[in-house]
């Protein structure tokens, strides 16, 4: 685990300005959510953090130390993107070591992480399938085993249950709040649906056109928005 830190952080592509000077401190274990309408600049953010897009100013330090000259390998962060997708003649089992078998790891490494992490999100029973044989909800949970297999300092989600129905979104809601209690990996986690960022967050970061307009937990943005932007995306009726 490690914690999280943007300093005045900024992203242009060409003259066009995306991100306008970003500041947010995220604890070791905490669950962020980023949240804000289509367009705000979340997936920006999380690439940035995971190290996919280069920042034009400003600072990104995880665990204390500054990572903008990091390629995505040397960071150690592990991201589960919406279309998650896994490779249809593998197993289950080996789309989850997958990235352990590219950095050569022994068989015996590969079944010490694969076991638990299957065994955590229920898949055991479907190490040897494929992912044609499996539901959208098994596969989205392949898609985290993936990643909780390579134990990053930090898990980054974007947008992870935006194409599934909205029964299942709400029963891998609650998985995902389960595995990080489990975990306790720090966690940012990019949505634009409020009501899963109510009800997942420990904090919440609004943002709105490139800047944050207000941090703070699910409660207290909701009993205390910063302004009318906030009050309405989150729902307050204030
Ligand atoms: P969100 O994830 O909140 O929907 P994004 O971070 O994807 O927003 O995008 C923020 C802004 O940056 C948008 O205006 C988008 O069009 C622009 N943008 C994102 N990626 C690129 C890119 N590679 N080149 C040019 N503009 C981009
Ligand atoms: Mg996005």
């Amino acid at each position: 685990m490690a914690s999280v830190e943007f300093a005045n952080v900024r992203k242009s592509f060409g003259t066009h300005p995306v991100i306008k000077g970003v500041d947010i401190e995220i604890a070791d274990g905490e669950f962020v959510i980023l949240v804000g309408p289509s367009g705000c600049g979340k997936s920006t953010l999380l690439r940035m953090l995971a190290g996919l897009e280069n920042i034009s100013a400003g600072e990104i330090r995880i665990g204390g130390q500054v990572v903008n000259g990091l390629a995505p390998k040397e960071r150690d962060i592990a991201m589960v993107f919406q279309n998650y997708a896994l490779y249809p003649h593998m197993t289950v089992a080996d789309n989850m070591a997958f990235s352990l078998t590219l950095k050569g790891a022994p068989k015996s490494e590969i079944d010490k992480r694969v076991k638990p992490a299957a065994e955590i999100l229920g898949l055991t029973h479907l190490l040897d399938r494929f992912p044609r044989q499996l539901s959208g909800g098994q596969r989205q949970r392949v898609a985290m085993g993936r990643a909780i297999v390579r134990d990053p300092q930090v898990f980054l989600f974007d947008e992870p249950l935006s194409n599934l129905d909205a029964k299942l979104r709400v029963a891998m809601r609650a998985e995902i709040k389960e595995l990080h209690q489990r975990l306790k990996t720090t966690t940012v986690y990019v949505t634009h649906d409020q009501i899963e960022a109510m009800t997942m967050a420990d904090k919440i970061v609004v943002m709105h056109d490139g800047i944050v307009e207000q941090i703070g937990a699910p409660l207290e943005l909701y009993d205390q928005p910063a302004n009318l932007f906030v009050a309405s995306f989150i729902g307050s009726p204030a």
